[in-house]
């Protein structure tokens, strides 16, 4: 994609703040972290969101986040770590580039948990989805 930030940023074509990097992914510090070493992870091909992701790079991609979400937490001196993954503008995606968020959380940082308003499962909602969305094999 040639207009796409992110491809960009993933290949080198714009310097960035490069934390690693292999043959599949960069991983690179957001340009407005919510937290001291809030990163992305993005591969280097464009793919979308996760829908459009082939299985073999998501695999990837999520033991990447384990394993660099980890070190980020570990060498930053963190307190918790949240991976964050959104997919489509209604979840919050504003690069339409795959990404994974690594949020390291600090003691003493900013609440910056989602804070969605949950309610008690109902009968009807429980039985649609249910319904329409139990699966025996993916
Ligand atoms: P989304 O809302 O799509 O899940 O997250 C996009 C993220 O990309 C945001 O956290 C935003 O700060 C970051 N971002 C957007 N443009 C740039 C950029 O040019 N460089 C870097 N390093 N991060 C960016
Ligand atoms: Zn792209």
């Amino acid at each position: 994609m040639s207009d796409c930030i992110f491809c960009k940023l993933a290949n080198g074509e714009i310097p960035t703040a490069k934390l690693y990097e292999d043959d599949d992914f960069s991983v690179i510090l957001d340009a407005n972290p919510a937290t001291k070493g809030h990163a992305l992870i993005l591969p280097k091909a464009h793919y979308a969101d996760i829908t459009e992701m082939p299985e073999e790079l998501t695999a990837k991609a999520f033991v990447l986040a384990k394993k660099m979400g980890s070190h980020l937490k570990e060498t930053l001196e963190a307190d918790g770590l949240n991976i964050v993954q959104n997919n489509g503008e209604k979840a919050g995606q504003t690069v339409f580039h795959f990404h994974i968020h690594l949020i390291p959380r600090y003691a003493d940082g900013p609440c910056i948990v989602a804070n969605w308003v949950q309610n008690p499962l109902s009968d009807e909602t429980r039985e649609e989805v249910i319904t329409k969305a139990s699966v025996k094999a993916l």
